[in-house]
């Protein structure tokens, strides 16, 4: 059945795949940013698009449509970016969260929070699975994100146990791919980047800290699936690649990918940095029947290309 879905944070790097997909599959998109990371080049090519509709909006203001489900993506989701205002970050987490769930509370319909593996901070569990708590400071820089994420999966649980909203919680793991920003600063763009330009690589700390990458388009996969599940169904699920590289090897294969002369250089660690990050995804193993199918090195090809295009070298 045709559907009206709204995607906040359509705009941008996950939304933009999202939406895509959404109106392959036969549906109308209402495309909510306030274009704070995301960028119309994202969607430009779904602008003519019967089915799409782009609205600029924040979702820190209530926002009212006759809507059948809601993707909840709207945050920058990028260290530099999220810190540039704090403040607002955790506004667009827990206000952002309140007035979506409020939506999704009068029209009765299900809505999904695109919340973190930052929920864990720095794990002392690992791999990390859903029932671990997490180890996060909550004075810290990264605290805005990671708090807020918090707070709005709580949100999340009391619309649920309150008024019986149809949630579906996923904590996705770090995801790259096309539309990335080139600067938003996180580690596979910034290191694209940087070897496409023969820039000096960025590397922070010893490099020795480890992420699992996941490419965007098996993301979209189980954003879909997990929508599509029963009313019972509402997470917390963990969404990635369970691949842990360190991110010194990430930055020796995108040298080698890009063939670029590039060296790589140590800068200090940020704060409150995770030391190791790899999800247990069993349960979407289970809930989904789910697994990612693109590993780094195959990712890698049609994001660098990207890049290549996008600046142009
Ligand atoms: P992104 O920055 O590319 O996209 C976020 C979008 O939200 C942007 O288009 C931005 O303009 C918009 N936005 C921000 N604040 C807003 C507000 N107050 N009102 C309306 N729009 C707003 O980041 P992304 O990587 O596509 O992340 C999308 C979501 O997925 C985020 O919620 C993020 O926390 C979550 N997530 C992403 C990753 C990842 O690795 N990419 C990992 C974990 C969680
Ligand atoms: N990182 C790095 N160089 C960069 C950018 C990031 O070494 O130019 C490291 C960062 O310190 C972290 C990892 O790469 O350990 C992933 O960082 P990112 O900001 O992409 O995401 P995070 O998982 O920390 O939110």
């Amino acid at each position: 059945m045709r559907k009206t879905i709204l995607v906040t944070g359509g705009g941008g790097f996950i939304g933009s795949h999202l939406c895509e997909r959404l109106l392959l599959d036969g549906n109308d998109v209402i495309c909510l940013d306030n274009f704070f990371t995301g960028s119309k080049d994202n969607i430009r090519h779904l602008l003519s698009h019967e089915g799409f509709e782009l609205v600029r909006h924040d979702i820190c203001f209530p926002y009212y449509a006759e809507v059948d489900a809601i993707y909840n993506l709207a945050c920058p989701a990028s260290p530099v970016h999220y810190q540039y205002n704090p403040v607002h970050t955790t506004k667009t987490c827990v206000m952002g969260s309140i007035n979506m769930l409020g939506l999704a509370k009068r029209r009765r319909v299900p809505i999904l929070q695109a919340s973190t593996s930052e929920i864990y901070g720095d794990p002392v569990v690992h791999p990390q699975p859903e029932s671990y708590w997490g180890n996060v400071n909550c004075i810290g820089r990264r605290s805005c994100y990671d708090e807020g994420k918090r707070c709005a999966e709580t949100l999340f649980f009391d619309y649920r146990r309150q008024n019986n909203v149809k949630i579906k919680v996923v904590r996705i793991f770090n995801t790259y791919g096309p539309r990335m920003l080139p600067n938003d600063g996180r580690v596979v763009s910034n290191f694209i980047v940087q070897a496409l330009r023969g820039e000096d690589i960025t590397l922070y700390g010893t490099g020795e800290q480890t992420r699992s990458f996941c490419f965007i388009s098996d993301l979209v996969e189980a954003l879909v699936r997990m929508m599509n599940t029963g009313d019972d169904i509402t997470g917390p699920i963990n969404l990635g690649n369970p691949v842990e590289f360190t991110i010194r090897q990430l930055a020796e294969l995108v040298i080698a990918m890009t063939d670029s002369k590039s060296r790589i250089v140590y800068h200090p660690l940020p704060d409150d940095d995770p030391a190791k990050r790899k999800p247990d995804i069993s349960r979407a193993g289970e809930i989904l029947n789910w697994q990612p199918a693109v590993q780094l090195r195959e990712g890698l090809v049609p994001t660098i290309a990207y890049f290549r295009s996008k600046l142009g070298v």
